[in-house]
């Protein structure tokens, strides 16, 4: 493909989305497709010779379109909703354009360099302690992950590698191996699929801890947990705390939880994945009061601040402890020497490859301003709110608990056989989409 081509290529796929969207609202929000619809469609083997993009662009309409499950349908409620907006799109494309990767300052600077950037003006608008931001005197310092189960691993490797460290320099006697099959990782059994995989995927037991009954961990179950394993020769390394939980958007309190873990030197990550967008507005950041005592924090703007995946916000108070843990050195992968605060971002991640993802966060950033930003949230979370209103006049429906940010839980007064029939009916008439919580 040449030049030229590609900006029809380009020029017509674009033209395809915009009527996308501007008529996603007729689709069905599921697709009427049954498994292996498009495997049944497509040839086995790739083409020998090049086809014509207006042939892919045919068989997207054709072929992929009908398989879509059209999460950007103003009918689409199940999960958390994934961030998307033309400006992301195009900041994206503007990354795609350029194909950089930016495992190390010189590998691509503009890359690193936009990154720390964006994660500062992020972490400002957060309202974020400056410890956790790279323009400040510390060692802290913000990183864009694919994803919050990334994370989650990454802190949970970090918090690994600095206990067996400590643990090893208090007592030389003591095999890395026995300190590693004793350490043990706590969150609440509300906590996301992802949390729970963390500890399968980084060896580590991971306890999840009874939440209240408003679904959020109190610090004096952390407390208990903590005495409980120790008596036992246990090691507490790891706490995920969750600032939004998946099922009802509770709030763990971190002004609880925070210094039992800092007294235990437990290292302390926030899974705010959905509801962290939400401190961008000042009104709602009493939610995450005490949290000067996280060690690390992470949130999705490819959820709920109009970013397409992937952009997961991570900040640390110490970025050096990243690098202890994750610096492999080679011949070819030279760090950089200087006296700015410049991140070798490889040494912060799980992949060696990273894309440049701050381009679409920056974009979207510059495109919205902070002000449309927090108008997005705040109209989101009253839509929730009428929403639940409307609900509650009927009195077959009971909201609860309380809707929280733009998550509203309801059932029917006959019973969860009844919800679940409901919720099966509407399912399969395909014109909206929600999931079950318990
Ligand atoms: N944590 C919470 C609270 C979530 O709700 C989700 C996804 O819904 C995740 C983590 C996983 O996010 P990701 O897909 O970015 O790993």
């Amino acid at each position: 493909m040449d030049s030229q081509q590609f900006r029809e290529f380009g020029k017509a796929a674009i033209d395809l989305l915009a009527d996308y969207m501007d008529n996603i609202r007729d689709k069905d929000v599921l697709p009427s497709v049954e498994p292996g619809y498009l495997m049944k469609m497509l040839p086995e083997n790739a083409p020998e010779e090049p086809e014509s993009w207006k042939d892919v662009l045919q068989d997207f309409n054709q072929a992929i379109m009908p398989g879509v499950t059209h999460w950007h349908s103003p009918r689409f409620h199940a999960f958390y909703p994934t961030g998307q907006s033309f400006e992301s799109i195009v900041g994206n494309m503007l990354s795609d354009g350029l194909g950089v990767i930016g495992f190390s300052w010189i590998s691509s600077p503009a890359c690193t360099e936009l990154e720390v950037v964006s994660m500062n003006w992020l972490g400002k608008l957060l309202g974020l302690p400056e410890e956790f931001l790279n323009c400040s005197d510390g060692p802290g310092g913000g990183v864009i992950q694919g994803s919050a189960s990334e994370a989650t691993q990454v802190g949970l490797l970090v918090a690994k590698d600095k206990t067996i460290r400590r643990l090893l320099e208090a007592d030389p006697t003591l095999s890395e191996g026995d300190v590693a099959a004793r350490l043990v990782a706590y969150t609440s059994d509300q906590c996301n699929s992802s949390v729970e995989k963390a500890g399968l995927l980084g060896n580590m037991k991971m306890r999840l801890l009874k939440a209240d009954s408003n679904g959020r961990l109190r610090g004096e179950t952390v407390k208990q947990a903590f005495d409980e394993d120790i008596a036992q020769g246990l090691i507490p390394c790891y706490m995920v705390a969750n600032l939004g939980t998946t099922g009802i958007c509770a709030f763990d309190p971190l002004y609880e939880i925070g210094p039992v873990c800092n007294e235990a030197n437990v290292w302390l990550h926030v899974d705010a994945a959905y509801a962290g967008a939400a401190f961008i507005c000042p009104e709602y950041r009493h939610l995450m009061k005490g949290v000067e005592y996280v060690d690390s924090f992470d949130f999705n703007p490819h959820k709920w601040l109009l970013v397409n995946f992937d952009c997961s916000a991570m900040w640390v108070k110490r970025g050096y402890e990243l690098v202890n843990a994750f610096n492999v050195q080679r011949i070819y992968l030279t760090d950089t020497d200087t006296n700015v605060k410049v991140p070798d971002y490889r040494h912060w991640q799980m992949p060696l490859g990273r894309r440049f993802r701050a381009l679409k966060l920056w974009t979207v950033m510059r495109l919205y301003g902070a002000e449309g930003l927090r108008k997005y949230i705040r109209n989101h979370i009253s839509l929730a709110l009428h929403f639940a209103n409307l609900v509650r006049s009927d009195d077959r429906f009971l909201v609860e608990p309380e809707p929280s940010m733009g998550l509203v839980c309801f059932r029917l007064m006959d019973g969860d056989s009844t919800t679940k029939l409901l919720l099966d009916n509407l399912t399969a008439k395909k014109k909206l989409y929600m999931v079950a919580a318990t």
